[in-house]
């Protein structure tokens, strides 16, 4: 049977995995290390360094060396995600020509995914020398949270390594199928995945005979161990600052030491209670004289130093087990993964918020490779009796008239799945109609995340509304987007398989949103707007009948010209949100004009 490796693209580590003779195994690198640091560095002499020995020169050679590159993947340009890693990283991180993100090695530019290939590729090679055979497979897994653009950037990775990737499974839900994997049992599971770049909660239902249910699932992508580290370098930083008058920042091997004391640190302090950071010759004063930076850090000062972000992700729990319809009582089993789990007080944060004692049976690093692997033996395997359904992590759907977002597929629905609506044009003789296909939660459409668009051409002409356009969006299991809209008179059709919006700037995006005036129009909402429209016109009239006598019998009261300029306002406004046939700003001003209204009959029928 045809060898399937499982690899875990982490932030900080990588880890590799393949099933043998039924039992899943991590497979060590040269070193004998289970896992990977996804580094990748050029060096002067213009070689290409991978893994640990890119690591071991990170100091010297700062500025061509990438670490966190996942943070980065799949991201456009002017995200505030890229814009914090621009500001905050040693190496350079420049404009692509697609709005994308390049990073600068030797004068090179690197796409993200060419980064993260290298690594990939790094990974390949360590499964090969284990084996003694080629391997052409994987299973990549991702955090749950990824959106679709992050998803297709790290398949184009896999591509690049030379990696089949046939599927792409959340990280959160690999550890579970590693966890349950070959233990015949029914359990609600909690997977606490809290690893070097982000932080992914998922819930799942182990069922038997090896099914595996995600319930719901949540996470930052940008919330991670390099945060923690990011405290204690900025703890560091301030002191030698109050006690020198010196900018460590300024200084890119100074800072990169720093990145690595403070990770140092921050690991020994998950065993002891106080560690010190040691950095001598850190920077000359100007004087011709080396400063050292030498201090002490305390389990509790790293504590407070990150207790925010530790909150966060328990903020992040009790939303999910909310999402998920769940009390705490009724998980059974939490699972800690990554290796921030280590630290003690997130081990004691996560056992006060879910009321049990989370399971350290697992090992942290390797589990997520492990269940990437258990899945690619499933997936080759025809007698493997394994059903794994995850879910969405975001909704799925389609801009419509107004800058609505209309979702199509809720967030948390199982994939691979498929919905359809059923749409109309906005304007009378409307021949095309855009589809701007975005994921988010926000019911505003510029919130959420663009996907892609395209242009169905060629509707027949007609009056508005009368054009119905069925769109349909489709999830693989690889939780890949591609969406068809058909014209269902007359059968034309165009679809998508939706691919990362970089050939997109943010000025395009946004002059696209304005230029709305050929989107859909959702059928409820166009009669949601014509019912609030002519519910607003009709007070608006009889404001307007009774306004010259309310004019005439409040004018010389102060109250009275008060309230006479309120109305006024409440009017123009009402007006305003028909123009823009914006039903939700029209149902909001109903109130206000019937208030208007009831003032003024009162008014007139005093007198
Ligand atoms: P992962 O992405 O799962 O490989 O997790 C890597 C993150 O876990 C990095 O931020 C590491 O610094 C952190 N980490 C690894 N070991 C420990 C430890 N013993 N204590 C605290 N954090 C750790």
């Amino acid at each position: 049977m045809e060898k399937v490796i499982g690899i875990d693209l982490g932030t900080t580590n990588s880890c590799v995995a393949i099933v043998e003779n039924g039992t899943p195994v991590v497979i060590p690198n040269r070193g004998g290390y289970k896992t990977t640091p996804s580094m990748v560095a050029v060096t002067e002499a213009g070689k290409r360094l991978v893994g640990h020995i890119a690591k071991r020169q990170a100091i010297t050679n700062a500025e061509n060396t990438v670490y966190a590159a996942k943070r980065l993947i799949g991201r456009k340009w002017n995200s505030p995600q890229v814009k914090n890693a621009v500001a905050t990283s040693s190496y350079r991180i420049v404009e692509g020509p697609h709005n994308d993100v390049r990073i600068v090695l030797r004068d090179k530019e690197f796409s993200v995914p060419e980064i993260s290939a290298m690594v990939l590729q790094e990974m390949k090679v360590i499964a090969e020398d284990y084996l003694g055979e080629t391997v052409s497979k994987a299973v990549v897994t991702v955090p749950a949270y990824f959106n679709d653009n992050q998803r297709q950037a790290t398949k184009d990775a896999g591509e690049i390594a030379g990696l089949d990737v046939i599927r792409i499974i959340n990280e959160p839900t690999a550890a579970a199928l590693s966890y349950g994997f070959g233990r015949n049992i029914e359990k609600t599971v909690a997977v606490y995945d809290f690893g070097g770049g982000t932080f992914d909660i998922s819930i799942l239902e182990i069922g038997a005979h090896g099914v595996f249910k995600v319930i719901a699932t949540a996470g930052d992508t940008f919330l991670g161990g390099e945060d923690v580290d990011a405290r204690i370098i900025d703890w560091l930083v301030s002191g030698f600052k109050e006690e020198h008058g010196i900018d460590l920042r300024q200084d890119r091997m100074a800072l990169q030491r720093l990145k690595d004391a403070a990770e140092k640190a921050k690991c020994e302090l998950s065993s002891v209670r106080e560690t010190e950071v040691n950095l001598p010759f850190i920077i000359s004063s100007g004087r011709n004289e080396a400063l050292h930076l030498q201090r002490t850090l305390t389990r509790q000062t790293l504590e407070e130093l990150s207790d925010d972000l530790i909150e966060r992700t328990v903020d992040i729990c009790k939303q999910t087990l909310e999402d998920a319809k769940l009390g705490k009582d009724e998980v059974e089993e939490v699972v800690l993964v990554g290796g921030m789990t280590r630290m003690p007080k997130i081990q004691q944060s996560v056992q006060a918020f879910f009321e049990k004692e989370p399971n350290k049976g697992v090992h942290p690093d390797e589990v997520v490779a492990l269940g990437a692997a258990i899945q690619g033996a499933a997936l080759v395997d025809d007698k493997q009796e394994m059903v794994l359904l995850d879910v969405t992590p975001h909704a799925l759907g389609i801009m419509t008239f107004g800058s609505y977002f209309e979702e199509l597929i809720p967030q948390n629905t199982t994939v691979p799945t498929h919905r359809t609506k059923i749409f109309t044009t906005s304007r009378d003789n409307q021949t095309a109609v855009k589809i701007l296909v975005m994921q988010g939660e926000s019911q505003r459409a510029e919130d959420n995340e663009l996907l892609g668009e395209f242009i169905l051409t060629g509707l027949r002409r007609a009056p508005k509304g009368q054009v119905e356009i069925e769109v349909t969006f489709e999830i693989n299991a690889d939780g890949i987007v591609s969406v068809r809209a058909k014209d269902l008179e007359t059968g034309l059709e165009q679809s998508i398989q939706v691919t990362a919006t970089s050939g997109l700037t943010k000025d395009e995006i946004k002059s696209m949103m304005e230029n709305a005036k050929d989107d859909l129009v959702d059928r409820r909402t166009s009669e949601e707007f014509e019912a609030a429209k002519q519910e607003a016109e009709k007070l608006i009239a009889e404001i307007e009948k009774l306004f010259p006598q309310v004019q005439q019998i409040v004018a010389s009261s102060d109250f009275g010209r008060d309230a006479i300029e309120k109305a006024k306002a409440i009017v123009d406004k009402a007006r305003a949100a028909i123009e823009k046939r914006d039903a939700a700003a029209v149902k909001e001003q109903i109130e206000g004009l019937t208030r208007t209204h009831r003032m003024f009959k009162g008014v007139v029928a005093k007198t």
